[in-house]
């Protein structure tokens, strides 16, 4: 398989290196040149496999022709063979035909591991393969930082340093990252915030020495592996539910459209998908959009679903170059324009293509406790805050009603305990796995918002120098 950037000016690549790259050259994300196709009966004739079979079968066209292509099972297995439920993403019917697919059965308990396990594994084969190593540097706020860790910990070729800002993510969040013992995982605690530390990412990938002298990597949404691996358990609750002779619907909770748009792959691919319902909450640039054509940034406000907290849809930008037929001209235009004045209009014919396929909502926090608390009375189920606004997305969708509608249940109450307890009057409990995360002592380096400090932490500390 071959990747052509939605920009149209970088190098044509391999999955090898699109894994590696991440970010296109000319600021653009990488997509398949072709999207692979399996027709009706072999949807039907991948319909019994186990979770790590039929991930195997679904990602062998992406990773054709590369040093992993031989080895995709055995990778696909070990990635989920260690997950805590055995059907690792199993569907809870909450209605006549409404489910939820829990994606939180990884080590972080939050849908992240579904992609960044594989992601992990595929690091170390192809960097093995070339004789090479990485360092990955990332900052988070909260999720991506301990599923990034969970993924690359004793990878042999990767280090991964991870800065959060100190006294500033929920104490189940930095456990989930410091209580990791691995030498090859640095977190770092920053006196500052998160914009702070993400900012010292980019000035760290902006020196083009520091970069090639530590083979710097990232772990975020944009990078293709992530998408393509999440393409796996939007077939997995098709199969389930009666595709390929039957069409079903997604409601997704959505912040930077990774999740939503590995499920539009899905549909590429054909599977019969009828609507993906994306919820929002009170960060609704995506809602707004869909209401108006017209894509608006405004400032983030904290919410309940702080994984959502996010302004820019940044892989908004692949559906786009799909929506417009390939037109690298016409994202480009969209994009430099979206930079200049933070704003920009979709084509109105491309803007009612898209409409056929997705419809949105937004919930604000009181109508996510809202959400919560209903469900929790009218069956029992427990919802995370995120997992709540995709609930509430596919209500508020008006499908048809014998067409069955998996909402994607993102997180673990527990990893939102106080969210929860302020919608139901109960915290939830971590499960097993993590039972002693707030006993077991933490690691973590301490040091101030200064680039040269963390630049020099992260060279004494990186195998790849
Ligand atoms: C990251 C995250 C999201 C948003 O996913 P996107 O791919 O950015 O749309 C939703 N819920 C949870 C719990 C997350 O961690």
């Amino acid at each position: 398989m071959r990747y052509i950037s939605t920009r149209g000016r970088a190098a044509e690549l391999g999955f090898d290196d699109v894994l590696l790259a991440g970010l296109a050259t000319d600021g653009g994300l990488y997509v398949p040149k072709t999207w692979p196709q399996f027709s009706s009966a072999e949807w039907a004739a991948l319909a019994g496999l186990d979770y790590p079979s039929l991930a195997a079968a679904i990602l062998a066209p992406f990773v054709k022709g590369s040093v992993v292509e031989a080895k995709i099972g055995e990778l696909t297995r070990a990635a989920y063979g260690s997950f805590t439920h055995k059907a690792v993403a199993p569907l809870v019917q909450l209605e006549t035909n409404l489910w939820t697919m829990e994606l939180f059965h990884g080590p972080t308990i939050a849908f992240k591991d579904y992609a960044l396990q594989l992601v992990g594994l595929l690091f170390d084969h192809v960097l093995k393969a070339r004789g090479s190593r990485i360092t990955v540097v990332g900052a988070t706020s909260g999720d991506t930082g301990s599923a990034a860790i969970e993924a690359c910990k004793d990878r042999a070729a990767v280090d991964i340093f991870i800065m959060h800002p100190a006294g500033r993510v929920s104490e189940v969040q930095r456990r989930q990252m410091t209580t990791v013992t691995s030498t090859n995982v640095h977190n770092i605690a920053v006196a500052g915030t998160f914009d702070d530390c993400q900012s010292l990412v980019k000035e760290m990938f902006a020196d083009t020495r520091f970069r090639d002298e530590l083979n710097l990597s990232a772990v975020n949404s944009i990078n293709w592996a992530r998408i393509m691996a999440q393409v796996v358990y939007y077939a997995w609750a098709a199969l389930r539910l009666g595709a390929p002779h039957k069409e079903v619907a997604f409601a997704v909770p959505t912040g930077n459209f990774g999740n939503v748009f590995a499920g539009y792959v899905a549909r590429k691919m054909g599977l019969p998908i009828a609507k993906f319902a994306v919820g929002s909450n009170r960060n609704d640039i995506l809602t707004r959009y869909f209401e108006t054509g017209a894509m608006t940034a405004l400032g983030v406000v904290p919410t309940l679903s702080p994984s959502m907290d996010i302004q820019i849809s940044s892989n908004f930008e692949r559906l786009l170059f799909d929506a417009y037929g390939n037109d690298a001209d016409a994202v480009t235009g969209l994009m430099d324009r979206f930079k200049q004045s933070g704003a920009y209009t979709v084509d109105a014919k491309v803007h009612a293509g898209i409409l056929k396929t997705f419809t949105s909502t937004r919930v604000d926090d009181d109508g996510t406790k809202r959400v919560i608390s209903e469900t929790y009375k009218a069956t029992g189920y427990v919802l995370d805050p995120h997992s709540a606004i995709g609930v509430a997305a596919a209500k508020a969708a008006k499908l048809a009603p014998e067409t069955p509608v998996v909402a994607l249940a993102t997180a673990h109450p527990a990893k939102f305990p106080d969210a929860v307890e302020a919608a139901m009057g109960q915290r939830p409990a971590l499960p097993p796995h993590l039972a002693g995360l707030l006993t077991r002592p933490e690691r973590f380096t301490s040091l101030p918002n200064d680039l040269d400090q963390i630049k020099a932490y992260v060279r004494g500390h990186s195998r790849s120098t």
